[in-house]
């Protein structure tokens, strides 16, 4: 006899409704994914950082150099690579968060799984989820392990050297895994230290690339939908508040937005609650600030649209 499937928390719900529908911010986070594992393998194919625990071949900026000066290049590396997230994040706020962290769709992934395995065939293939899951740590695994491994071990490398590499890739892949599994939106909520510094600049960024509350794109039923779908326990329509208590590493009394991944699920969930599809418009938005120019507004600061449509 089918044992009955334990029910699913409210998020986990509304995120399986969200994966049954093709949606646009699917491809860009596919895209993203792409772009950040191809921005942590193409600095040490080309030789521009790496340390090489296989063949001694240490390299920076394109020149073979000693054991140290690799070690030195990995670490320039990886600042360097935070610099880069802070220069997104200048411009388009958290969107490496929502759409090109690894650590993020790891999450996301494990969630796949889960709900597989708590609903069963209704949850979809729950072999499919952790092939999903194990291939994405593999990916991220490989990737990183470009910057202390040469890439070339692949082609050039003995066996016994090729079956150290497969099994370090392996021993990264289920670490991650397991962060993915266990951890999951905790690590982004209360302990990553790129969501940290971002939670701190957040207004910094001119263009407001986050989630926008406009009720008069389409009237809001109060659902709360996108309260439960919020995978770090945001109230969508009300990121301009701010708040306490999140814990962790993250700072109190910034505004709620400061802490927002951009992940774009509220605004998947709300098109869900209102029987939209994707194209059509939801009091929820993700992208760029606007500009709102009202009759008896003309000197109201930029304050979030639906603040200011309301008496
Ligand atoms: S408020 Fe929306 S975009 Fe921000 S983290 Fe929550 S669900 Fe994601
Ligand atoms: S999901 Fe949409 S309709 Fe429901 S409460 Fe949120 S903004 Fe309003």
């Amino acid at each position: 006899m089918e044992r009955a499937p334990k029910p699913l928390s409210r998020r986990l719900h509304l995120l399986r409704a969200t994966l049954a529908t093709p949606h646009r911010f699917a491809r860009l986070r596919a895209a993203a994914l792409v772009v950040t594992l191809g921005g942590m393998v193409l600095p040490a194919s080309f030789g521009v950082v790496g340390f090489d625990a296989w063949d001694g071949r240490h390299r920076w900026l394109g020149q073979r150099t000693d054991a140290l000066g690799g070690v030195v290049s990995v670490i320039v590396g990886v600042i360097a690579f935070y610099l880069v997230t802070f220069v997104v994040n200048a411009l388009f706020g958290r969107l490496f968060c929502g759409f090109g962290c690894p650590s993020a769709q790891l999450a996301r992934s494990a969630e796949r799984v889960e709900i597989a395995a708590r609903l069963g065939s209704r949850g979809g293939s729950k072999r499919a989820a952790i092939v999903r899951t194990v291939t994405l740590s593999l990916l991220t695994s490989a990737a990183a392990s470009t910057w202390v491994v040469h890439p070339a071990v692949v082609v050039e490398g003995s066996r016994s050297a090729l079956a150290a590499t497969a099994l370090a890739w392996l021993a990264g892949a289920a670490v991650l895994s397991l962060h993915g599994y266990l951890w999951r939106w905790r690590f982004c909520r209360t302990a990553c230290p790129i969501g940290v510094y971002y939670s701190f600049v957040q207004t910094a960024h001119a263009a407001r690339f986050d989630i926008h509350f406009e009720e008069h794109r389409a009237p809001c039923r109060d659902c709360g939908a996108c309260d439960e779908i919020c995978p770090v326990e945001l109230e969508p329509r009300r990121l301009h508040l701010p708040i306490v208590g999140r814990g962790g590493l993250s700072f109190d009394g910034f505004p709620a937005r400061h802490h927002c991944l951009a992940c774009g699920d509220c605004v998947q969930a709300c098109e869900i609650a209102l029987r939209k599809r994707p194209t059509e418009r939801v009091p929820l938005r993700l992208g760029f600030a606007k500009k709102v120019r009202l009759p008896d507004d003309r000197d109201a600061p930029d304050a979030p649209r639906s603040e200011v449509l309301r008496p």
